[in-house]
């Protein structure tokens, strides 16, 4: 089975990475909505043994809120069953087509602790919901069950995330400000990412890694995505219409995999897909828009994403390029997306942005870090100044030794950093500043930090460039 290969080469302080462990363990997820849907999608990548779904809702119709609902119905009468069939289908061995984990939902409503019973002992309870009384239950049981509870919430343009071991924290967190708010693709897929990478860490600790003590919140209308207080209004994130814009997304692997579906939900026109690669068995762990496709292994990735979202996002206009993006576009996009790990075709995206204008989004990963950051042309830096593009290319010239690891990436960073870099793209089309600098996620610093497991990062080059010509 090479599906969890590239994760099981992932080493942190030494200790390296167990899929056993997470083959064996058994995580409850409360909720169907949105969020549930992308830390489910993310479980089923990092590949946890068996995860059980709970909730009552009716499936709805045609909603581009709703994500992985979207894809397929079956008919089923509720939302949790229809997302069963979706997880078991991601889940399939690429070589048997059977699933490689144990999916089950049920249709059932939190109404009083006697209720929660049906939980029975799972290593670890996922709240999704934004339903105080579900809350309220859920960590009730968790508790005198000892067991450990991760509780998320999401709305347009904020969400959250804490963690529960019964030894308080959580309690102060049972505030008003989600329930009953509609939940948002854009930061219910952000805080998806980091919920799964703390529910890996409860599972399967590496090293010295602590999962959060701390709330940790997303905040799209804080100036660099971090501030607890609102700076800009809402109403004009409510009403913003992309349905007229062009993006490009150079690279459909681990981060193009949710940048182009993110894109699709946030109603951009029309998507240009760049991307030479055929889809190979270990991409499936973290590639979900391949997990989705009947018969992914082997593909152009481009061609399987688009076919994959055109059944989910029909309105939208998609265009395949199965070629590397070597610098000309046939038609200016309104935006490009770096999505891949390539620095050559890096350099091609900044050359083509720097020279015609382009705002550009670096999205970027490691096992433990996901970091974004937008260009924006004549107001920051550009992706040269900030990354060392041309020295990334000469260190990746080095011959690499055959002891080496190619390669380890992980579904919970390529997620966060997806998000981030939508969650810049929104504050630009909508005609707010960006931040001057990189947003970056570090699953080693989240359990350390009171609010933000997100750090600033400044450029990586001093004096001229020319995307700002002499200092
Ligand atoms: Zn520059």
């Amino acid at each position: 089975m090479d599906r969890f290969d590239r994760q099981e080469r992932i080493q942190v302080d030494g200790e390296s990475w167990d899929q056993q462990k997470l083959l064996k363990s058994k995580v409850a997820i409360v909720g169907s909505g949105v969020l549930s849907q992308n830390i489910a999608a993310a479980l089923v990548g990092l590949g946890v043994g068996w995860l059980s779904l709970y909730d009552n809702r009716a499936a709805k119709g045609r909603d581009p809120g709703e994500f992985l609902a979207l894809f397929r119905r079956n008919g089923h009468a509720f939302a949790a069953d229809s997302l069963r069939d979706v997880l078991l289908h991601m889940s399939r061995d690429a070589g048997t087509g059977e699933p490689l984990l144990r999916v089950e939902s049920t249709p059932w409503k939190f109404v009083d602790p006697a209720s929660a019973c049906i939980l029975g002992a799972p290593n670890l309870i996922i709240d999704a919901t934004n339903d105080p009384f579900a809350e309220r239950v859920l960590l009730d049981y968790a508790r005198a069950r000892n067991i450990p509870l991760l509780n998320a919430s999401a709305k347009r343009m904020h969400a959250e995330l804490s963690l529960d071991r019964g030894s308080g924290g959580l309690e102060e967190r049972l505030s008003p400000d989600y329930h009953g708010k509609g939940q948002h693709p854009l930061t219910a897929g952000l805080i998806a990412g980091i919920a799964a990478d703390e529910a890996r860490k409860v599972l399967m600790p590496l090293g010295t890694e602590r999962p959060i003590e701390r709330t940790v919140r997303f905040n799209g209308l804080s100036g660099n995505l971090l501030g607890v207080y609102d700076e800009l209004a809402q109403e004009k994130y409510d009403s913003l219409d992309l349905s007229g814009m062009r993006a490009a997304v150079i690279g459909a692997g681990a981060l193009g995999n949710w940048v182009i579906p993110g894109l699709s939900q946030m109603g951009v026109g029309s998507i240009e897909v760049w991307d030479p690669d055929v889809f190979e068995e270990s991409n499936l762990s973290r590639q979900l828009m391949a997990t989705l496709h009947e018969d992914a292994v082997g593909r152009g990735k481009a061609e399987t994403v688009v076919q994959v979202l055109s059944t989910m996002f029909p309105e939208v206009q998609y265009t395949v390029r199965a070629e590397p993006f070597e610098g000309a576009f046939a038609r200016k996009p309104d935006v490009v997306f770096r999505c891949t790990d390539n620095w050559e075709s890096t350099r091609s995206i900044n050359d083509a942005a720097v020279r015609e204008g382009i705002p550009a989004v670096f999205c970027g990963t490691d096992p433990t870090v996901g970091q974004a950051y937008l260009f924006k042309p004549g107001d920051n830096y550009c992706l040269e100044c900030m990354f060392g593009v041309d020295k990334q290319i000469a260190a990746n010239a080095q011959p690499i030794g055959c002891t080496a690891a190619p390669d380890p990436s992980v579904i919970t960073t390529n997620m966060v950093a997806a998000y981030l870099g939508l969650a810049l793209f929104e504050r630009f089309a909508a005609g707010d500043a960006v931040p001057k600098n990189i947003i970056k996620y570090d699953n080693h610093l989240i359990s350390q930090r009171l609010h933000y497991p997100y750090t600033e990062q400044s450029p990586a080059l001093e004096g001229s460039c020319r995307c700002r010509g002499s200092p």
